[in-house]
């Protein structure tokens, strides 16, 4: 399940910054008016022109090697209004928080916010513990590198834990799914989950830091893909049934988001 994203017929929008070998900018030939875009050479497979829409504002056009650039100019003409309004949306979007990792600053337990407190022993085990509201790191120095895999490796641990335990409960409410899911933590930038065709889930290790109601609507996502992987009415039918309110959870998931991703 991706961040925020909405794909669109054959547009899709993503925030990465990948770069590509072979890329070129193609000049727009009318105004200046006109969208600016970089064509790539198609991947894989990939029969059909794709637009894409960064979060820095850069429009990348991957189509196959025999596709003209006037007809790719003419595709991307036709679709101005859906490109425009993407980047609307993305610019309006706020950055993900960027920290330092002192104390003092908040971070995120199952939604709730919580306030870091770095304790720098050199001669005490390093550790992480939450205490109410307090989430305490004790560690051999207070480098910000130190103090956040510290942290990423607690709440890896967590996840593991709390997000099995999650996917354990709601595996009552999807009868299709007919042995167990393997479950693999990763953090990630652009999904909050994924389903593999052979029916593996993987969660991001951010989502620990959301509200536990939207962890549950990341896996029932997920777990609907093991009997529909698209995302089609079917697939929404389905998700409607098992999570009558999951356009709330995912409202409240997305308005999070900046809150709960690392900034670098
Ligand atoms: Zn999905």
């Amino acid at each position: 399940m991706k961040l925020f994203t909405e794909d669109r017929d054959r547009n899709s929008l993503s925030a990465d910054r990948e770069t590509c070998e072979g890329a070129r900018e193609v000049e727009p030939c009318l105004d200046e008016r006109l969208i600016r875009f970089e064509r790539r050479p198609a991947t894989g497979r990939q029969r059909r022109i794709c637009i894409r829409v960064f979060s820095n504002s850069q429009v990348v056009v991957t189509a196959p090697s025999c596709v003209s650039d006037s007809a790719v100019q003419h595709y991307v003409r036709q679709h101005e209004n859906w490109i425009r309004s993407k980047l609307r949306l993305l610019q309006s979007r706020p950055q993900p928080v960027s920290r330092d990792y002192v104390s003092g600053e908040h971070h995120y337990w199952l939604g709730k916010p919580v306030i870091l407190r770095v304790l720098v022993a050199p001669d005490k085990r390093q550790r992480v513990r939450l205490l109410h509201d307090c989430l305490e790191v004790q560690a051999r120095c207070k480098s910000k590198d130190r103090i956040r895999k510290l942290l990423v490796e607690w709440y890896r641990a967590q996840a593991q834990a709390i997000f099995s335990g999650r996917l354990e409960l709601l595996l009552t409410d999807t009868p299709w799914v007919e042995s167990r899911p393997s479950l693999r933590v990763r953090a990630m930038r652009r999904r909050w989950g994924s389903c593999s065709i052979s029916g593996d889930v993987t969660l991001n290790l951010h989502l620990l830091k959301a509200p536990s109601e939207c962890v549950d609507y990341v896996i029932l996502h997920e777990l609907c893909h093991i009997a529909e992987h698209n995302h089609s009415p079917r697939f929404y039918r389905l998700l409607s049934r098992v999570l009558p309110e999951w356009k709330a959870r995912k409202a409240q998931l997305d308005s999070m988001t900046h809150l709960l991703l690392d900034a670098d």
